[in-house]
C-alpha cells in the first residue's frame, strides 16, 4: 500500500528525565516512521525532577541532527492530540512482562476512543531493558554511577541540579 500521507508517530511519556532506554525506541521509531512527536506528558499530579521546559530542551538537544524528531509538551486526552497532529500511531516501549498489563490497557483503552489509532510497542536494545527515569533518578541520588545509561547532556544536568541543591 503506498500513500502520500506521512505517518506521523506520537511517542508519549513523563521522561523525566530521557534515558538511553528512550533514545533507543525515540531512534527505531524515527527510522520506520515519518515523523516522531516526543510528547512530553504535562502531568500535574506527579512532582517532576526536571521541568516541562527543561525536558523539552534536553530531548531536543539530544536529537537536534535528526530532522524527524519533534518535541512537546502536551496535556489533556492523548487521543485528543494526536488528533490535533495528525498521527495515526502511538508508540510505546516494552521493556519486560511488568511494562505489558498496564500498557495493554492503555492501547485498549486508547482504540476504544480513537479505533484509527494504532499503537505500537517496540523493545529497545536488551541493555537498556532494566532503565526507568525512576531508577536513574534513585541511583543518582545515593551516588551511584549512571554513565552510559543517560545521555551526557541528562548527567551534566543531574549534577547541576544536585550542586544547585546543595548551595
Ligand atoms: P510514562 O510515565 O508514560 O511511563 P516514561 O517516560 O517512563 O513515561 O516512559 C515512556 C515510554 O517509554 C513508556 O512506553 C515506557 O514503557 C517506555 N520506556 C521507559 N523506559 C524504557 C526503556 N529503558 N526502554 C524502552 N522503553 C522504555
Amino acid at each position: 500500500m503506498s500513500s502520500q500521507t506521512p505517518r506521523v508517530a506520537i511517542y508519549p511519556g513523563s521522561f523525566d528525565p530521557l534515558t538511553n532506554g528512550h533514545v533507543d525506541i525515540i531512534e527505531r521509531g524515527a527510522r520506520i516512521f515519518d515523523a516522531i512527536i516526543v510528547a512530553i506528558l504535562a502531568n500535574v499530579e506527579k512532582t517532576p525532577l526536571f521541568t516541562e521546559n527543561e525536558r523539552i530542551t534536553i530531548i531536543r538537544d539530544v536529537f537536534k541532527a535528526n530532522k524527524n524528531v519533534q518535541v512537546e509538551a502536551f496535556s489533556g486526552l492523548l487521543v485528543d492530540y494526536a488528533q490535533l497532529k495528525k498521527a495515526t500511531v502511538l508508540v510505546r516501549g516494552l521493556r519486560a512482562v511488568s511494562d505489558f498489563e498496564y500498557e495493554f490497557q492503555m492501547a485498549l483503552m486508547n482504540r476504544h476512543l480513537a479505533p484509527g489509532l494504532e499503537t505500537v510497542f517496540m523493545m529497545p536494545d536488551e541493555k537498556y531493558t532494566y532503565i526507568s527515569s525512576r531508577l536513574i533518578k534513585e541511583v543518582f541520588t545515593l551516588g551511584g554511577e549512571i554513565t552510559g545509561l543517560v545521555p551526557a547532556v541528562v548527567e551534566d544536568k543531574l549534577r547541576a541540579k544536585q550542586k544547585a541543591k546543595k548551595k
